[in-house]
């Protein structure tokens, strides 16, 4: 089975959320599964070549492709996803993907991603390496699943190729001006009132994805029954609905070669579930990082995040007063908002022996919040999947979460299941979006700490489960296996 699996972000090679870490390690966890697997990402500037030893294809040259009227040149380069050997194909063109960041709001978004769209299908036209499914990932490759069924839909390579495509966060919806359609040689019948493409007087490349694709999936199945409601459908609940029987809910795994602190390259001390004790050597080691005082009675709460609306800091903020009374010590690394870049920059000036920051984007540190905090704090308005807090339950940091989409269902709350009579709980939950019921489930965490044998109890049952991406991955490949056998 030939899968061509597209996105506008890898790990290693580029990050900026959740989206990197799932296309390095389903395509791995894919091809370990007897699929034959092709990566297909932009080639930002941010990419170090010789790093990652990637190689020009000259053998194919320059390859013109037309956006927006304009013939622009495109190369290809190749290398390999770390210990594997899943290929992952670069779509070069500097005069689009040279930019100080890997989005940007510049007027021209649109083409950057209409010409990667376009990229990926010639690079596969000019290979004629026909793909059973080209899996598309997000609004930047929404536009994939038009373009086989209308523009090429004559071409013999794409006469058995099915699309796949995957939402990792319903609220980034590609929404450009009309005009952008003629810019990627769409035809404009399908722009019209509630069609296809069209939302709120835009052109959504999200919507076109999900109108176009053979397969909608989503990373949760709590998020895959949410988003069918206005409150977390953002406008496109409606065209869910219309295709709910082709919606399915796959959990994200976790690559453990890069999340286990048993080998985490970025972590001075290495510990697992039987020997707990690298951890707190970590708590100390960061701690000693940011110039705060260790104290093994004091719980740590690490918060690793883009600053956005989205998860959650207007509660956060809500409750601060409250919160920096509490008996526990604070460190963020993340970036985003201004308003929530200044208040963290805030935060850390006026308590500067309680609460540390780090404003930027910083995967060294990422690792080290994660092994050398007690606590993890998620209180997320959604969360499609949401990774950093199962990371967190593997490196013993207990996670407290708002109760929506993979957060729902990969947290369980070890009071509510005290309650039902089990011990299975792995941290602490809350579901109505407010300051209060944030603090009190923090509260609730920070009480229980000082009971050793409970919290670590709680700390077992996170670190044993298994979020690997095995059992993920064989659930595409059944989706996948499904649509190949369907006619049309
Ligand atoms: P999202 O994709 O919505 O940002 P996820 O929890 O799915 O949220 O994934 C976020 C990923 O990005 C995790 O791997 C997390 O460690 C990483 N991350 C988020 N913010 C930062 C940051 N400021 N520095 C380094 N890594 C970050």
């Amino acid at each position: 089975m030939k899968i061509a699996f597209v996105s506008s972000e890898a790990v290693p090679f580029i990050k900026t959320g959740g989206l990197a870490d799932v296309s390095g390690a389903l395509p791995k966890a894919l091809a370990n599964l007897g699929c034959e697997v092709k990566v297909y990402i932009p080639k930002y500037s941010d990419i170090d070549d010789t790093q990652f030893d990637l190689q020009y294809r000259r053998d194919i040259g320059e390859i013109s492709i037309k956006v927006a009227g304009n013939t622009r040149i495109v190369k290809l380069y190749q290398s390999k996803l770390p210990e594997s050997n899943v290929i992952i194909v670069f779509i070069d063109c500097p005069y689009y993907f040279h930019r100080e960041t890997v989005y940007t709001i510049d007027e021209d978004e649109d083409e950057r991603f209409i010409l990667f769209s376009k990229g990926v299908i010639e690079a596969i036209r000019i290979e004629k390496w026909a793909p059973d499914i080209i899996h598309c990932n997000d609004w930047q490759t929404g536009l994939i699943p038009l373009y086989i069924k209308d523009n090429y839909k004559n071409d013999p390579l794409f006469s058995k190729t099915k699309t796949l495509f995957s939402i990792h966060n319903i609220g980034y919806q590609g929404r450009f001006s009309k005009s952008s359609m003629l810019k990627a040689d769409l035809n404009e019948r399908y722009y019209f009132r509630e069609g296809p493409v069209e939302i709120e007087n835009t052109f959504s490349f999200l919507k076109t994805g999900l109108w176009f694709a053979d397969i909608i999936t989503t990373v949760s199945e709590t998020y895959s029954k949410e988003i069918l409601t206005p409150e977390y459908g953002f406008g496109l609940e409606n065209v869910l609905l219309l295709r709910r029987n082709s919606l399915y809910g796959i959990l994200n795994g976790v690559d453990y070669a890069d999340w286990d602190p048993a080998r985490d390259f970025y972590l001075p001390f290495h510990y697992s579930s039987d020997e707990l004790s690298g951890k707190l050597k970590n708590k100390k080691y960061l701690l000693d990082h940011f110039n705060l005082i260790f104290d093994d009675n004091i719980p740590l709460i690490g918060i690793i995040s883009r600053l956005t609306d989205q998860k959650g800091f207007d509660i956060f903020k809500e409750t601060l007063p409250e919160l920096i009374k509490l008996n526990a010590q604070w460190i963020i690394v993340g970036n985003g908002e201004e308003k929530y870049e200044d208040l963290f920059r805030s935060l850390t000036n006026n308590f500067p022996s309680k609460v540390a920051s780090y404003i930027g984007f910083n995967i060294e540190l990422s690792h080290l919040v994660e092994a050398g905090s007690d606590m993890f704090l998620m209180p997320s308005l959604y969360e499609p999947c949401g990774l950093t807090q199962i990371y967190s339950l593997k490196y013993g940091t207990v996670p407290v979460v708002r109760k929506t989409g993979g957060l729902a269902d990969t947290v369980q709350d070890w009071d509510e299941q005290k309650h039902q009579g089990s011990d299975s709980g792995n941290g602490f939950s809350f579901y109505d979006y407010s300051g209060l019921a944030l603090f009190l489930s923090i509260k609730r965490g920070i009480d229980t700490f000082p009971f050793k044998q409970t919290w670590n109890k709680i700390q077992q049952n996170g670190m044993n489960k298994d979020f690997s991406w095995d059992k993920s991955a064989g659930k595409y490949v059944r989706l996948y296996e499904k649509l190949i056998s369907s006619v049309s």
